[in-house]
């Protein structure tokens, strides 16, 4: 039995953040992580994603390069170069995050699965750690659904598709969300036919109707097959491929590609932690139970990132490090519940998003104002030649606050920033359209958007 002052389970984007703050604090430290250092993020989710999505834009220019005046005879995608270069990227962060914590004084590594064995203790293998104060931040894995015979036929999920250095010949997703579309645009711009299938009656269902709408049109303009409402009812090996049967509206009908992409959701990895053995309570889906300052139901025990349901992305991970920190290390009581909603879609245009969808303002009833512009309308996007997409912003009508923001296009991604920080600094809109920003640039029209506010009918 070794003993820690604390231990932290998985090297996600809290658990090496959270263990340099301990061991600053003068605690000694124990990490464990089962596999890559840096989690999901670093070796299977945005780092490479994001990296493969630029071979892709790069792909995709090359294609047009003649709308801008300029001549490229042949466009081919090195798919061994593209992995190569995403290798390159997402190594030196995972490389980076491993020698931080092998090199940190007062913190020691171990590399193995970690189990609870009791509520103090993690085992790993024969040896036991011992801590009074532990951190799980073990993150989640692809969902995989019950599908017959899905299991007898070669699949990729967002981490065995990192080792693909093929042009797959069709690829069919499965999954129209977030992640499902990221490969699909990446995947059909680097050659792949791409067939994407989604159960929920439209793309990317928890965004607004004309945002899914937007998104849905500029993948089919890209020729990417797309069929919703369609439930995958069975999949089976044909010859060199696959055979996908889909139930769609009483109709049942096939899609013949050659590679499969499971994109349909993540769960969390605590099913093998151990939890049973320290009493750590977790919900129907196998998420860790925690309180609005990220403490399980156990003394000492805290949970962060994907594996506590709150949040889903590395950014919401990272804020749950500074939260925990804050309230263990700093008496600063920051809570869950002080963060506003804000994340991206990469797909080009991107989706930057923050706060509340218009729907969701309708459900609450809340009087409400909203400015909408195309992207057509958008000087900067119209000299660039990327004109897809709109932007669209809500501000409840009495307070003056916006309460959210959908900006689909051009750098949504990061325009949307102006937003969330007006958000966060509790600054009615008013604010927004007084200010003067740099032409020509997507968030000049920000301040002409917050002149141009209409009631929600
Ligand atoms: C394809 C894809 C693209 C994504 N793109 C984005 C994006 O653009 N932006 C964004 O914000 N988010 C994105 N995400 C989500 C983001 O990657 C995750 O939300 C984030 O990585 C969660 O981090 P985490 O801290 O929960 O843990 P993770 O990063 O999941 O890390 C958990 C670590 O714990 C280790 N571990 C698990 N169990 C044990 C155990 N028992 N013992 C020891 N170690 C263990 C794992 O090996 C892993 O290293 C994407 C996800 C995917 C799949």
């Amino acid at each position: 039995m070794r003993e820690y002052d604390a231990i932290v389970i998985g090297t996600g984007q809290s658990g090496p953040s959270m263990a340099r703050r301990l061991v600053a604090a003068g605690q000694k430290v124990a990490v464990i992580e089962r596999k890559f250092f840096g989690g999901t993020c670093v070796n299977s989710g945005c780092t490479p994603t994001k990296t493969l999505v630029a071979s892709a834009y790069a792909a995709h220019l090359a294609r047009r390069s003649s709308d801008f005046g300029v001549t490229i005879d042949a466009v081919k995608v090195d798919m061994k170069a593209v992995k190569a270069r995403k290798d390159t990227v997402a190594g030196a962060s995972r490389r980076s995050v491993e020698r931080s914590l092998k090199t940190l004084a007062g913190c020691t590594v171990y590399e193995g699965h970690g189990r609870f064995v009791g509520q103090k203790t993690v085992a790993i293998g024969d040896l036991e750690l011992r801590a009074d104060w532990i951190l799980i931040n073990v993150g989640g894995r692809a969902a995989i659904p019950p599908i017959p015979v899905l299991d007898q036929v070669p699949y990729f999920t967002n981490s065995s598709i990192m080792d693909v250095d093929f042009v797959p010949p069709h690829l069919i997703v499965l999954g129209g969300s977030y992640i499902g579309l990221e490969f699909a645009q990446m995947y059909r711009r680097f050659g792949s036919d791409v067939t994407v299938i989604e159960a929920a009656p439209r793309l990317i269902v928890r965004e607004d109707e004309d945002v899914s709408r937007s998104v849905t049109e500029f993948l089919m303009e890209e020729s990417i097959a797309v069929h919703v409402a369609s439930n995958v009812t069975e999949v089976e090996k044909r010859g060199n491929g696959v055979n996908v049967k889909i139930e769609s509206a009483g109709q049942i009908s096939q899609i013949t590609g050659t590679h499969i992409l499971v994109s349909i959701g993540r769960r969390p990895n605590t099913d093998d932690l151990g939890l049973d053995n320290a009493g750590v309570a977790v919900d129907s889906r196998g998420f860790i139970e925690v309180d609005d300052q990220l403490r399980t139901n156990v003394p000492g025990i805290w949970a962060t990132g994907d594996c506590n349901g709150r949040g889903g992305f590395t950014h919401t991970s990272y804020n749950d490090f500074e939260i925990v920190a804050a309230n263990v290390l700093d008496n600063d009581q920051r809570r869950v519940t002080d963060r506003i909603t804000a994340y991206a879609l990469y797909t080009d245009p991107p989706l930057g998003r923050v706060g509340m969808t218009e729907s969701k303002v309708r459900r609450t009833g809340r009087p409400a104002l909203i400015s909408t512009m195309a992207m057509e309308d958008v000087s900067r996007a119209y000299e660039k030649g990327e004109t897809r997409g709109f932007m669209k912003i809500l501000v409840d009508r009495d307070s003056k606050l916006i309460v959210g923001a959908s900006l689909l296009g051009l750098a949504g991604d990061e325009v949307v920033h102006s937003i969330l920080d007006l958000m966060y600094a509790r600054a009615p809109y008013t604010v927004l359209q007084r200010a003067m920003h740099i032409h020509p640039t997507v968030s000049e029209f920000l301040p002409t958007m917050m002149q141009d506010l209409r009631p929600l009918q």
